[in-house]
């Protein structure tokens, strides 16, 4: 399934070039036109669905499997010292492309990236509050 208007079905399907590192039947894995760090790729599937919510389960276990398969690899290649996995879903979460897409983002040491949250206090009783939604 493809979406017309959408940039990573084209480039996802091989109707635009990307500087792709790895496909599949399922999957193409391209470098991030804006890249957070020396090597930072995208995984694509080839069918089109928005985000973590709509993929089946089998094509997201084939996807994390595939990241796994990247990290090892890029890391190899790369020389990174450590590695980011990032998948965001919505625009709250800071999804800006609606097709489904997980960053590899190599680290390095005294690298500039900044994936991270501002820490909150919680009280033992907020965390009883949520278990208890989970019910
Ligand atoms: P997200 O914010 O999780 O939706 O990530 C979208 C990512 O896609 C960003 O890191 C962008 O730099 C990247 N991006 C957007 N357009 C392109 C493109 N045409 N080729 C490669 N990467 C892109
Ligand atoms: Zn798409």
């Amino acid at each position: 399934m493809t979406k017309d208007d959408c940039i990573f079905c084209r480039i996802a399907k091989g109707d635009i070039p990307s500087g792709t590192i790895y496909e599949d039947d399922d999957f193409r894995v391209i470098f991030d036109r804006g890249p957070a760090t020396k090597g930072h790729a995208l995984i694509l599937p080839k069918n089109h669905v928005a985000n973590i919510y709509e993929i089946d389960e089998a094509t997201l276990s084939k996807a994390f499997t595939l990241a796994k398969k990247m990290a090892t690899r890029m890391t190899e290649v790369l020389g990174c010292d450590g590695f980011n996995i990032v998948q965001n879903n919505n625009e709250a979460a800071g999804q800006t492309v609606f097709h489904f897409h997980i960053h590899l983002i190599p680290r390095y040491k005294d690298d500039d990236a900044k994936v991270g949250w501002k820490v909150h206090d919680i009280t033992d009783e907020e965390i009883e509050k949520l278990v208890a939604l989970f019910k």
